[in-house]
């Protein structure tokens, strides 16, 4: 495990372990830092949906793009809706949501492709960011999942649908990116409850703090559901980070009161 580091520009974080293992790929998560948004927003604000100056969202996505190699235009956004719907992407869909947020693909928690040259982008702001790569086929998804996204196992969703196309769950890889970390994160039975049974039990997913009181940790419950869906353990690389405990790197929308901006987790198989 070697984590998520810092990019020469300040504005992503990327795998160094991914970067050897997949030299076509670019997998980056945006931080808050080398923007133009203002704030609440400061600096690198990346969504276009929270009430940012528009004109200020596209240049720091234009940014991102370009410190990481790519033309926005070739970027794909989603509606996120803290859902378990998961959408397959081509060529034609370039540029949906890179500007208007209505362009968006809809009520998508979740895009994958076969096609080189396409960034699939979310956003977030303490939510899961989960990576998925198979360079034989070429396969790139991204997941969003926060609470209802994780317990109603969007992962497992998405390994479903790429082995229906195709790829075999033993040969993807996957990478759970910084979201808010069982250290700050809390909740009751009614999140607890909705656990698929077959992790419940996994050590480390929950804690009992007190009477109806948990520390959930997202991370290891993502990484129990990718295991359960068929990815090998091997296979998965674990950020590690607490989006709200690094307040120099990261929005949290938990941290912020919701007052907050988005990050970007980004993937994509270059052209060339
Ligand atoms: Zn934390």
């Amino acid at each position: 495990m070697m984590g998520m580091n810092n990019d020469r520009t300040n504005t992503f974080l990327e795998s160094p372990l991914w970067n050897t293992k997949f030299p076509g790929l670019t997998a980056i998560f945006t931080t808050k830092n080398g923007g133009v948004s203002k704030g609440y927003f400061s600096s690198l604000n990346t969504g276009l949906h929270v009430n940012d100056q528009r004109n200020d969202v596209i240049e720091n996505r234009k940014n991102v793009a370009r410190n990481s190699g790519w033309d926005l235009n070739k970027w794909i956004f989603a509606d996120q809706v803290h859902g378990t719907r998961v959408v397959q992407v081509t060529s034609r869909h370039a540029g949906m949501g890179a500007e208007h947020y209505s362009g968006a693909v809809k009520q998508a928690d979740g895009l994958w492709t076969f096609d080189r040259g396409l960034g699939l982008s979310l956003g977030f702001a303490d939510c899961v960011p989960v990576y998925f790569a198979e360079p034989e086929t070429g396969y790139a998804g991204v997941a969003h999942a926060g609470w209802k996204g994780s317990v109603g196992n969007i992962v497992g969703e998405m390994v479903r649908q790429a082995a229906f196309a195709g790829v075999c769950p033993e040969k993807i890889h996957a990478m759970i990116g910084p979201s808010i970390g069982e250290c700050c994160y809390q909740v009751d039975n009614r999140v607890i409850e909705q656990i698929p049974h077959e992790v419940s039990g996994s050590a480390g997913i929950f804690e009992m703090t007190e009477e109806n009181q948990y520390k959930l940790n997202l991370q290891e419950l993502n990484k129990q559901l990718l295991i359960l869906s068929g990815v090998k353990e091997q296979n998965i690389e674990m950020s590690g980070m607490c989006t709200s405990c690094h307040k120099d790197l990261f929005f949290s929308h938990r941290r912020d009161n919701g007052k907050t901006g988005r990050m970007s987790a980004v993937i994509g198989w270059r052209e060339s």
